[in-house]
């Protein structure tokens, strides 16, 4: 039996400071899961680390959750970054173009994109071309701090997490489970 689609498919933006952009992504997702859609996740600038949600899909939720890391582990350099942080970027970037113009999923994520596009490893207008053209059944959901004003133009959602407090000012670091 064909599964059901999206009928008009919207695009999320979740941006700034605070914590819970890419959590809420994955809230998304799970919430999308149960309803039988299929989704797929690319976490732009990341590589290489386990984070809790890459564990999940692979253990308990392949095939509905497909995450794919494109990055390396280590934090980029926003005024010099290396040439391989660009190639991944690059790489992932079509990854999001082929993976969307497949027409497989119902939900994608493109984790950090909006970083990648600030850092210059992604071209603003190429991820502009890419919003224009979604597939109508389709939810794009983007996240990372600094989205650009044209990107949260285009979308049809935008939430920007304030940053009130964080533990990590009390000297509390990434913990597993909770922050990665
Ligand atoms: P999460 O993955 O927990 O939803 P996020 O996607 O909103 O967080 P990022 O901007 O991707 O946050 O930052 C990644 C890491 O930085 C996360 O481990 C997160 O806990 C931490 N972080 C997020 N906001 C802050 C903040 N305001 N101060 C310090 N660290 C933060
Ligand atoms: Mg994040």
């Amino acid at each position: 039996m064909k599964r059901e689609r999206l009928e008009r498919g919207m695009i999320h933006v979740y941006t700034g400071n605070g914590k819970g952009k890419t959590t809420a992504s994955l809230g998304l997702a799970l919430r999308a899961i149960g309803h039988g859609y299929s989704v797929y996740m690319i976490q732009f600038m990341k590589g290489d680390i386990e984070y809790g949600e890459l564990v999940s899909a692979r253990n308990l939720l392949t095939p509905h959750l497909t995450i794919r890391q494109m990055g390396r582990p280590d934090f980029v350099n926003k005024e010099n970054p290396e040439k391989i942080d660009i190639e991944w970027a690059q790489k992932a970037f079509k990854l999001a173009q082929e993976v969307i113009r497949g027409g497989e999923h119902d939900m994608v994520i493109l984790d950090e994109v909006n970083v990648a596009v600030d850092f210059g490893l992604v071209g603003l207008e190429d991820l502009l071309r890419l919003l224009r053209g979604k597939p109508e059944n389709l939810e794009l959901v983007l996240t990372g701090r600094y989205a650009k004003s044209e990107v949260m133009q285009v979308a049809d959602l935008v939430t920007e997490m304030l940053d009130i407090k964080h533990y990590y000012a009390q000297g509390v670091e990434s913990r597993k489970g909770i922050d990665k």
